[in-house]
């Protein structure tokens, strides 16, 4: 007897995977690549983004090594805290809670430090809908000679990430997220610049986070055939699956971008038409795939995100990092980045203020986001 779970998934086929085959790791690390643009090493970190942003913070720490860290959610935190762990001397720019970095900030943070090694950065915030000024920052960092490591997890899949075209030297990326993929696999695009920090002594080694374990024992190996210990054939088989999904017709990765930059459009779109002006009112500073929308003032976060989650297909969560009372966070995210989610999304959110007294023109934004989608045909068919 088949066991399903309670989406009528088959948990049988996940029994007796095939191997994956050894050619096929270097393959896919070249497609997860090209999605970022790079033209560098891509090394796989064996668990979910957050182990690899870790991996990549406790390989480059260097006693000493002066960062400039940006901070616009917990993890830029998380980055200076492990950062510091490595002996590294950490200077945050730190942002106004729930909105990206003024440039102005960052450049003046820069001049004011003698000496900078890396900067750091989130290019895109899940937890508050924020998308920073990557190319102006690169271009700082790069006329400063330093390192420029960029968070791409929740930006990756929904805007281009030019890890060639910037001179990015470090970018982590996760398929879970924009990419449609599993969550237990990471990759990371290292330069060569960045390698060579990496294998300055101290270096890292015999660690699960450690970069140059992975540069030794996989990518220095030549046929690159074999990742050491043992990989998670399920987790590659569905990342394989993710690339193939977004190479299959009519995709390829500047249409899955289109695909969320067309579902942000029309999410901002229907919350204007509500009445209500997004939580980032700039377009060109909002994150593609997930819109953080007010809670406007005397509205509970909890009974609004409650009241939302009546409506079918929607996905309304709180906001993360000290914006919880502030904002939710509409969610279009891989395949939710069409009509139908964002549809749900934006009368959820209509309705839910509604129902708690707030005035908002829910067939106004019906109409905003239908407008959105019919203006974009094909990428963005209604069906
Ligand atoms: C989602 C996310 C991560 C990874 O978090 P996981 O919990 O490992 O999925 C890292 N950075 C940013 C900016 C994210 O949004």
């Amino acid at each position: 007897m088949r066991r399903k779970t309670m989406t009528q998934f088959s948990t049988e086929d996940l029994l007796d995977p095939p191997v994956y085959p050894g050619v096929g790791y270097g393959l896919l690390a070249d497609r997860i690549g090209r999605t970022m643009w790079s033209l560098d090493d891509v090394v796989f970190v064996q668990a979910e983004a957050i182990v690899a942003l870790e991996a990549v913070a406790a390989s480059l720490a260097k006693p000493g090594m002066r960062v400039l860290n940006v901070v616009t959610s917990p993890y830029g935190d998380y980055f200076a805290t492990w950062l510091r762990r490595g002996g590294a001397i950490v200077e945050n720019v730190v942002a106004e809670l729930g909105r990206p970095v003024q440039f102005a900030a960052f450049q003046a943070a820069l001049d004011a430090m003698e000496k900078v090694d890396v900067v750091v950065l989130v290019h895109g915030e899940a937890a508050n809908g924020v998308l920073n000024p990557l190319p102006e920052i690169a271009d700082a960092a790069k006329a400063r000679d330093a390192l420029l490591v960029v968070d791409a997890v929740a930006s990756i899949g929904g805007h281009s990430l030019e890890v060639f075209g910037l001179g990015i030297d470090i970018a982590v990326v996760g398929p879970q997220k924009g990419l449609g993929g599993p969550a237990g696999l990471s990759a990371i695009s290292v330069s060569k610049a960045a390698w060579a920090k990496i294998a300055e002594e101290p270096a890292l080694r015999l660690s699960v986070l450690s970069l140059l374990d992975l540069k030794e024992n996989w990518l220095d190996h030549g046929s690159a055939d074999a990742l050491p210990g043992t990989p998670a054939p399920l987790e590659f088989w569905a990342l394989d699956a993710a690339l193939d999904r977004i190479d299959a017709e009519e995709e390829g990765i500047e249409t899955v971008i289109e695909r969320h930059q067309l579902a942000a459009r029309a999410t901002r779109a229907g919350i204007r038409a509500l009445g209500i002006t997004p939580w980032i009112e700039d377009d060109a500073s909002a994150l593609a795939l997930v819109t953080a929308a007010p809670i406007p003032a005397g509205i509970e976060a909890e009974a609004l995100v409650e009241a939302a989650a009546e409506f079918e297909g929607s996905a309304i969560s709180l906001g993360v990092g000290g914006v919880e009372h502030l904002l939710v966070r509409l969610n279009h995210t891989g395949p939710r980045a069409s009509y139908r989610p964002v549809l749900a999304n934006v009368v959820a959110y209509g309705q839910a203020l509604a129902s708690l007294g707030h005035a908002v023109n829910v067939d106004a934004a019906i109409e905003a986001v239908a407008g959105a989608y019919q203006d974009a045909e094909p990428v963005g068919s209604t069906e």
